[in-house]
C-alpha cells in the first residue's frame, strides 16, 4: 500500500451531511452556504466570509474585489502554485516576483521593498507550507506603497501569527479546500477580509456581477425579475452540497491540527540526527497549521532521493517549481536565476507525507524509507 503526501479525512458525519443537503430543495444557492460562510467568518476572525468553488477562483474573486486590472503591479512569492500569479494576470496585472527567505520559503520583505513602484497594486504573500508569512512587514510595505497586501493562505486555514488567525492579518485572504489542503470540500475555497465591503464584492464577482438589491438598481423599476449587472462576473459558486462537507470539516479543524502538530514534531525528532537533510523552520511567534513537511535534501540528491522514495510506495512530492519557471512565463520573458534563493530551495526540496489521518506505522515506514534513500 503506498502512501500519499496529502490526503483528505472524511467522517461519516461528513457523509451524512451531503446525504441530506441532497434531499433538500437546494443543491446550490441555499442556506448551507451561508452557514458554512459564517463558520469560516468566525475561525478566521473576520466580519464576514465568501465560499468559491476553488482556492483558484478565491484568488481570481480576491484579486478583483481588489480592482486590480491592466496596468496594475502584483509582486508576489515564486515559491508558489501558479494560480497566485495566473490570476493576478487575468485581471490583466504584470506579475513580479520576488525572492524568499531561505528559512521559511516565505516571501521576503526586503526584496519586495525592492520591487515596488508607482503602479503597485497588491503584494501577494503565500504561507508556505502552513507557515504564516511576515504579516507585519508586508502590511508595512503595502501602506507605505498605497497598495493591498494579499495572502495566499491556501496551506494555512487555522495558522496563528503572534497569536491572531489567518485571515485577520491581511487585507484579503485566499483558502482552498482541495482534497489535500487542510480540510476539504472537493473542490472549493473561500476569501474572507477585514472589511466586509470587500468580502461582498468578491461575492458579487463570484455570480456574474448580479446587482439584485433594488436600492442599488440603475433601473429597480424593469419590474420585479430584473437583476442587473454593474461590474462584470464569473460563476465561481461553491453548491450547498460541498458547502455541507465543509460545514461538517471545519467542526473537526482543530483535531487536524493537532494531529498534524504531532506529525510534525515526530518528523522533526527523529530526522535531526540525519546527515545531508535541511528541516522546516518554524519562528517563535507562529503557530501554523502544517500543511506540509518540506525537507531539503543536500548535496545534489534530491532527485536520487525522490525516485528511491517514490518506488518503494511513498508517494513524496515537490511544492513548487519557481512558477517563473513555466513555459508560459518564460515565453513572456521571464529568465531563471531572477529569485536565486527560491530556486535553490526548489531544487532540494522534498514534500514528506503529512496529513491528519497518516498513522503511526505509516510514518515509521516514511521515515525508514527516507533513512535508506540517504544511507
Ligand atoms: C492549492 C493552491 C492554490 C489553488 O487552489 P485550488 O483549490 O487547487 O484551485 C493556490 N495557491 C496555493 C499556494 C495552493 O497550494
Amino acid at each position: 500500500m503506498s502512501i500519499p503526501y496529502g490526503r483528505q479525512s472524511i467522517s461519516q458525519e461528513d457523509i451524512d451531511a451531503v446525504v441530506a443537503v441532497m434531499k433538500t430543495d437546494w443543491l446550490t444557492m441555499g442556506p448551507v452556504v451561508s452557514e458554512f460562510e459564517a463558520a469560516i467568518a468566525d475561525l478566521a476572525h473576520t466580519p464576514d466570509a465568501t465560499v468559491v468553488s476553488s482556492g483558484t477562483s478565491a484568488l481570481h474573486c480576491a484579486y478583483a474585489a481588489l480592482g486590480v486590472k491592466p496596468g496594475d503591479e502584483v509582486i508576489t512569492s515564486p515559491l508558489t502554485f501558479v494560480a497566485t500569479a495566473s490570476t493576478a494576470m487575468a485581471q490583466g496585472a504584470k506579475v513580479l516576483f520576488a525572492d524568499v527567505a531561505e528559512d521559511t520559503g516565505n516571501i521576503d520583505p526586503t526584496s519586495v521593498e525592492s520591487l515596488i513602484t508607482e503602479r503597485t497594486k497588491v503584494i501577494s504573500g503565500v504561507d508556505y507550507a502552513g507557515h504564516p508569512v511576515d504579516a507585519d512587514e508586508l502590511s508595512a510595505l503595502a501602506a507605505s506603497a498605497e497598495a493591498y497586501f494579499l495572502e495566499d493562505a491556501a496551506h494555512s486555514i487555522a495558522s496563528l501569527y503572534k497569536g491572531k488567525p489567518v485571515g485577520s492579518l491581511a487585507d484579503i485572504t485566499a483558502f482552498s479546500f482541495f482534497p489535500t489542503k487542510n480540510m476539504t470540500t472537493a473542490e472549493g475555497g473561500a476569501v474572507v477580509a477585514k472589511d466586509a465591503a470587500l468580502v461582498e464584492r468578491a461575492r458579487r464577482f463570484r455570480s456574474h456581477g448580479l446587482v439584485r438589491n433594488k436600492d442599488e438598481q440603475r433601473y429597480p423599476d424593469e419590474g420585479p425579475w430584473h437583476q442587473e449587472v454593474h461590474e462584470i462576473g464569473l460563476n465561481y459558486r461553491l453548491p450547498d452540497v460541498l458547502s455541507a462537507i465543509g460545514l461538517s470539516q471545519i467542526k473537526r479543524i482543530m483535531e487536524f491540527k493537532a494531529r498534524r502538530t504531532a506529525v510534525f514534531e515526530r518528523y522533526h525528532a527523529e530526522l535531526a540526527d540525519v546527515q545531508g537533510l535541511i528541516l522546516p523552520t518554524k519562528r517563535d511567534y507562529v503557530d501554523p497549521m502544517w500543511h506540509l513537511y518540506p525537507i531539503r535534501v543536500q548535496d545534489g540528491r534530491r532527485r536520487e532521493v525522490f525516485e528511491f522514495m517514490r518506488d518503494q510506495g511513498v508517494l513524496v512530492q515537490v511544492n513548487y517549481i519557481p512558477a517563473y519557471w513555466h513555459p508560459a512565463f518564460e515565453d513572456l520573458g521571464y529568465k531563471r536565476g531572477m529569485c536565486p534563493v527560491a530556486e535553490e530551495y526548489y531544487s532540494q526540496e522534498i514534500s514528506l507525507p503529512m496529513y491528519a489521518d497518516l498513522s503511526d506505522d505509516q510514518q515509521s515506514v516514511v521515515i525508514d524509507v527516507l533513512r535508506k534513500a540517504l544511507a
